[in-house]
Formats: C-alpha cells, structure tokens, sequence
C-alpha cells in the first residue's frame, strides 16, 4: 500500500511499527480502499434557544484525542434531567443547564483543542516530547492524579474541583 499523500509509502511505515499490520494492509490497493478522518470543533454558546437544547456531539464535538465525547454526552443528559427536575419551567431548566455545563466542557473543549498538535502534528519536536512527558507523568504524583482526573471526564480545569464521582 503506498495511500495516504502522494508519494508517502504509508505501508511501510505502519509494518515496521507492527509487522502484524501486513495481512489487512494487503487487502488494501489504493487511497481510495481506506477512509480518512477529519476533525472539526463545535464551539457554540449557550447550548440551549427557544425551545431547542444542543447536548452530546451536536453541542461540543471535538478531535477524541482524550476520548471523552460519550462521557461528556452522558453527563449532558443528567444534568438536563437534574434541571428539568429542579426548575419550575422548561425554559428556566435550559438556562440552568447551559450555565452548570459551562465549566466542565469548557474545561475539555480547551484541553482536546491544546492536546491537538501534540498528537497530531507531523513536528518530530513535539512528538519527541510527547513520547517523553506522557509516560513521565505516570511517576509524578500530582501530574498522574490530573491525568486520572481528566481521563475519567471528571475535570472542570486548574483550580477547580473535579466533578463528584457520584454523577
Ligand atoms: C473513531 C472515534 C473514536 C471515539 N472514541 C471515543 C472514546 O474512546 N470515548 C468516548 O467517550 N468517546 C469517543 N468518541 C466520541 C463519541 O463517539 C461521541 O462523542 C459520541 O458518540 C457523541 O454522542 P452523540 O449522541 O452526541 O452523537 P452520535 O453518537 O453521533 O449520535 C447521533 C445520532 O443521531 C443520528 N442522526 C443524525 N442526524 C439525524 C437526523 N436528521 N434524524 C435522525 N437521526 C439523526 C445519527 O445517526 C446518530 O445515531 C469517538 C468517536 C470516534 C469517531
């Protein structure tokens, strides 16, 4: 397989990470057998109008370099339902919600789009940071809670408190 760029031998490539890639890269002749993704950010605020609410992907959707899209849709429709619940009017809830959700998808909005390039780019400068800070951190304490933190969806920044894991 030579797809991807014109002129990358991408097959290559992917068998000297894993030569056990070699039986599905045979199935493959051309650029046009594989698909290719492309990310985009929805940035909007506040994720509610007259009688509308924009939860999960459609309000926040962002590159899955932290793999939280899923966990992010699910917290949405709790707290949703927790404003429903707690407001006496469905108007009145759709505020509550965008203004509670604010912070924590701002939170992983801001860190999917920083953590981008660093997974992303084609700088041999910050992948060689990259393969050195990440599996550093798992023996720094406070930098190995962060990464739990984040991981789990819980994060809503620096100095805040993390989401109770109850929710
Ligand atoms: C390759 C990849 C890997 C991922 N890995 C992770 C991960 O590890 N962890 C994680 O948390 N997230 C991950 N995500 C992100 C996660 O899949 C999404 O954030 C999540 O599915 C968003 O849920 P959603 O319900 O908002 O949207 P969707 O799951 O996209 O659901 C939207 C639904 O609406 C339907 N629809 C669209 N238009 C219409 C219409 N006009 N009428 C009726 N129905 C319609 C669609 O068919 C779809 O079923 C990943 C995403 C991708 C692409």
């Amino acid at each position: 397989m030579t797809g991807g760029q014109p002129g990358c031998r991408c097959g290559d490539q992917i068998l000297r990470l894993d030569p056990r890639a070699e039986g599905m890269l045979d199935q493959i002749d051309d650029a046009g057998a594989v698909l290719f993704s492309r990310y985009h950010d929805v940035a909007m605020w506040p994720w509610h109008g007259d009688r509308i609410v924009f939860v999960g992907d459609a309000a926040h959707a962002t590159s899955p370099q932290l793999g939280q899209g899923a966990n992010l849709a699910l917290v949405d429709a709790v707290e949703l339902a927790d404003a429903i619940a707690a407001e006496g009017s469905i108007a009145d809830a759709l505020v509550a919600y965008s203004r509670t959700r604010r912070r924590h998808l701002g939170f992983y909005q801001f860190a999917t789009r920083a953590l981008t390039p660093l997974f992303q780019s084609d700088s041999r400068a910050i992948g060689w940071i990259r393969d050195r800070v990440f599996p550093a951190s798992r023996w720094l304490r406070p930098l190995r809670r962060r990464m739990i933190r984040t991981m789990i969806g819980a994060d809503r920044g620096l100095l805040r408190r993390p989401l109770p894991l109850a929710i």
